[in-house]
């Protein structure tokens, strides 16, 4: 038995290209329905020896996992780079990321989940009281391509730290980093089962075989169209979810805020993955008054930015030719109706790369400001003053990140915005923090990834009473 689904040998398969060469870096088994029940099944199993272990059980192993990792990061490096052609620097970024949330689920799972006593009320003086959260059993995840390393430890490594058995359908673009670290787990502890920590391949068919499988609990990262369609397959067997989805964040620039360190964040939050982040910033509101203070900065950071696979290079290609194509829809209609383009336009655009964007006074209702672009093209607007930049930063359906920069009102602003997470002073910050909670509200989602929420959102609440 093992860790993959097993195949027949008639099973379809499909090519990983990297995006920026077209050459083709692995290829996978396309897994259908059949195999992806077989393999839930056996994760059940598994999942019972797991549950047995405890919390002081299951700690060394998840614990040799991230010692594993850690030691055998190059590798993780190397595969990450060839699959997606991203600087490598940004995979380092997102295992030890990823590495972090494991170490902290695994320290922390015990004191929140165990069992405590709870005062029962005066109604039900005369009961004893306890509470304590359950592994689900077995649960699903599905992560994007965009970042495989970080979301399959994150997802993955919390969901087994509190009791669960994984069972992970990573991106069919890209599998291969994802896989390297799931088998690390089994090569860090080889007499854990197989199917403790095991995967699925294929495209969206093999993430709703996962959703309709029998899993007990769904957890999905990815774009807000997929969202829909993974709550709908995971509605009739009411299987329950959680959705980290996609977003629109805004940054507010104060009057008193250091305009150098705005701009440099700004332009790196927008850049950081090609713009290819779900917390990436998108737009931006400056307060007239030191507008173009602030974008004489901004322009700064944005020029000459080394876009390729170079080992200097800010950031890579677009990983698909789809992606290439919502940008140029968003920058051609922002600059005919009327917004500028302060840093580059139409013409950065050279697929699979396209060179940082920066769009000035783009119209509120514009798809620039509206949709997630989801590439390396930032809005600035002016506002009058905070309170409408407020006002237009929550004029959103999304609410995923944000950030502010302000030297004195920072934490009286960041209480303002709609928003799962908001960083005063820095950007994406609160995403990496392992003890706090990540996730959105409105179209970026329900549910908790990390922290003490995170480790509950892999675990049921059981209320056991006992009359006296
Ligand atoms: P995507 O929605 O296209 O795909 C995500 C995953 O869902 C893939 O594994 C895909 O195969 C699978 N899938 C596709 N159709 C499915 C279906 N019908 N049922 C079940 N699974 C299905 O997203 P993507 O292009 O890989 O990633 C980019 C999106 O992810 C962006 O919108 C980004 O904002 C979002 N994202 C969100 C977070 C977060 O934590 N909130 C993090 C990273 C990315």
């Amino acid at each position: 038995m093992t860790a993959q689904a097993e195949h027949t040998e008639r099973a379809a398969t499909f090519d990983v290209r990297n995006p920026a060469t077209g050459a083709v870096v692995g290829t996978f088994p396309v897994d259908d329905d059949a195999a992806v029940r077989a393999q839930v099944e056996r994760a059940r199993e598994a999942q019972r020896w797991w549950s047995e272990l405890g919390f002081a059980g299951r700690r060394p192993y998840l614990q040799r996992w991230v010692r594993y990792l850690a030691l055998h990061c190059d590798e993780i490096y190397e595969l990450g780079h060839t699959e997606t052609a991203r600087p490598r620097a940004d995979v380092q970024f997102e295992l030890f990321a990823g590495l972090e949330d494991v170490r902290w689920a695994a320290v922390h799972a015990r004191k929140v989940l165990r069992e405590r006593r709870v005062a029962p009320g005066l109604a039900m003086a005369n009961f004893d009281a306890r509470l304590s959260y359950q592994p689900y059993g077995v649960v699903g995840v599905i992560t994007p391509w965009n970042a495989p390393v970080y979301l399959t430890l994150s997802g993955a490594g919390v969901a087994l730290a509190a009791g669960n058995a994984v069972v992970v359908k990573p991106s069919e673009l890209s599998p291969a980093s994802a896989i390297a670290v799931l088998e690390a787990f089994h090569t860090a502890n080889p007499d854990a089962p197989p199917a403790l920590v095991s995967w699925v391949t294929g495209f969206g068919e093999t993430g709703s075989a996962l959703c309709g499988s029998g899993v007990d609990k769904l957890a999905f990262t990815g774009s807000v169209p997929t969202g829909r369609r993974v709550m709908a397959a995971c509605a009739p067997t009411l299987t329950p979810v959680v959705l980290e989805l996609g977003g629109k964040d805004a940054t507010i620039v104060a009057a008193d805020a250091d305009l150098e360190a705005a701009a440099a964040a700004v332009m790196w939050g927008g850049l950081f993955n090609g713009g290819q982040a779900c917390v990436g910033v998108e737009r931006v509101y400056v307060v007239q008054e030191v507008r173009d203070a602030f974008l004489d900065a901004v322009k700064k950071q944005a020029t000459g930015v080394d876009v390729g696979t170079g080992p200097l290079s800010a950031y890579g290609p677009m990983t698909t030719e789809a992606q290439v194509e919502i940008v140029r829809r968003h920058v051609t209609d922002a600059l005919a109706a009327g917004a500028q383009a302060l840093v580059g336009g139409p013409e950065s655009i050279r697929p699979p790369y396209i060179d940082p964007i920066v769009l000035v006074d783009v119209p509120e209702d514009r798809p620039a400001v509206r949709e997630e672009t989801f590439g390396p093209v930032v809005v600035v607007n002016t506002v009058p003053d905070v309170d409408e930049a407020v006002r237009r930063a929550n004029s959103t359906e999304f609410g995923l990140g944000s950030s502010v920069f302000s030297a004195r009102g920072g934490p009286a602003i960041a209480r303002a915005l709609r928003a799962g997470g908001t960083t005063v002073n820095s950007v994406l910050t609160f995403v990496g923090m392992s003890s706090m909670p990540f996730g959105g509200v409105g179209s970026s989602g329900f549910g908790r990834f990390h922290g003490a929420d995170g480790l509950r959102e892999f675990a049921y609440a059981r209320s056991v009473v006992r009359k006296r």
